[in-house]
């Protein structure tokens, strides 16, 4: 049963088993609503103080999230369970609405907006809602994200380096879980606002991730966010079971690699089309192609040779086939031993 709320006091955000509502913010310049779906799930088999707090669809045109999100809006028995779940599938709803990155009612990309401001555009006020009313609901905090149409990614998930040992430590234990090919250290210099920068500060043990690309829903980018999200319940108590394997049982563990400074984040040196010529996640040397940028104004010109500037692995490539001058065309991550984040 679906409950549609106006005002946030109305939640009862201890009521025990599963409970499913439409959290109303008004519309700014006309009559309406964007209509939040929240799932709010106490376990009927006592308290857990690791609450999970799970994100789908905060850039609108990323699906793997959304579907893995929901499913666990359906599926999660509160009989089975301890503790707190609390999900939110679409929280940029406009903009999962629209196919977009962006929100089409103020233009705002939820994943900049926080911590959001209680008088501001609609994502500014649904971003204040997560940061005010929703965080303090738990301890654990993912964020499920793909490459939408900006980039292609070996299925990974990601956190900022983490200055506190303590921290760093528990979200890498976390990270694994999800049993990807990769897990990334992303810079925090490329962007704020970032819905995991504010659960970050507040010490959570936050991890976002890239399950997919192309506005498509990858298959098996939703088995890595579904199955990594029950690993995650399980790991903490809140679900009963074994932590599973989500890969083959031969596949090679996660591999930890790590892109924390902004210089590693290449730009495109011109406009052009842009022909990869290596896989995401693929290992490559100093020097070694990726690509070639080819401008049709002149098609007897040769290409322009995009090189690795160092060896690594693959972690991001300019997924359409027009970069713009400026827009990042690569990502070569350098590989990092997990005795460097693990305590
Ligand atoms: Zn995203």
């Amino acid at each position: 049963m679906l409950r549609v709320i106006h005002n946030v006091a109305d939640i009862d955000f201890d009521l025990p088993g599963k409970h499913h509502y439409q959290v109303a913010f008004h519309l700014d310049g006309s009559w309406g609503y964007s209509l939040l779906p929240l799932t709010i799930i106490n376990g009927r088999r006592g308290p857990n103080s690791n609450g999970v707090l799970c994100f789908g669809g905060t850039h609108g045109n990323e699906y793997e999230g959304q579907v893995s999100v929901k499913r666990l809006c359906t599926g999660l028995d509160p009989e089975q369970m301890a503790g707190r779940v609390v999900l939110i599938p679409q929280l940029s709803e406009s903009a999962c609405i629209a196919n977009s990155r962006t929100s089409p009612l103020d233009g705002v990309n939820m994943n900049r907006a926080f911590p959001g401001n209680p008088r501001g555009t609609v994502s500014s006020r649904i971003a204040s809602f997560v940061k005010t009313r929703i965080f303090p609901l738990g301890r654990i905090v993912v964020d499920i994200h793909a490459g939408g149409m900006e980039g292609a990614f070996p299925y990974c998930t990601s956190f900022h380096p983490i200055p506190d040992p303590e921290q760093r430590s528990e979200i890498a234990q976390v990270s694994k879980l999800f049993d990807t090919p990769f897990a990334l250290i992303y810079s925090s210099d490329m962007a704020s606002g970032l819905l995991t920068d504010e659960a970050e500060a507040e010490g959570k043990i936050t991890l976002g991730g890239e399950f997919g690309a192309g506005a498509s829903t990858d298959r098996l980018g939703v088995r890595h966010a579904y199955e990594g999200m029950k690993n995650v319940l399980r790991h903490y108590g809140l679900l009963d079971g074994e932590i599973t394997k989500i890969r083959p049982p031969d596949s090679s563990p996660t591999r930890l690699i790590r892109a924390d400074k902004l210089d590693a984040y290449v730009p495109a040196p011109r406009d052009g089309i842009w022909e990869p010529v290596v896989e995401p996640g693929q290992a490559v040397d100093r020097g070694e192609l990726l690509g070639r940028l080819h401008d049709f104004s002149d098609h007897s010109s040769p290409a322009l040779d995009i090189v690795a500037p160092r060896a690594g692995f693959v972690a991001m490539l300019h997924l359409g086939a027009r970069p713009r001058k400026g827009q990042t065309l690569f990502v070569v991550a350098e590989d990092l031993d997990w005795r460097e984040v693990l305590n």
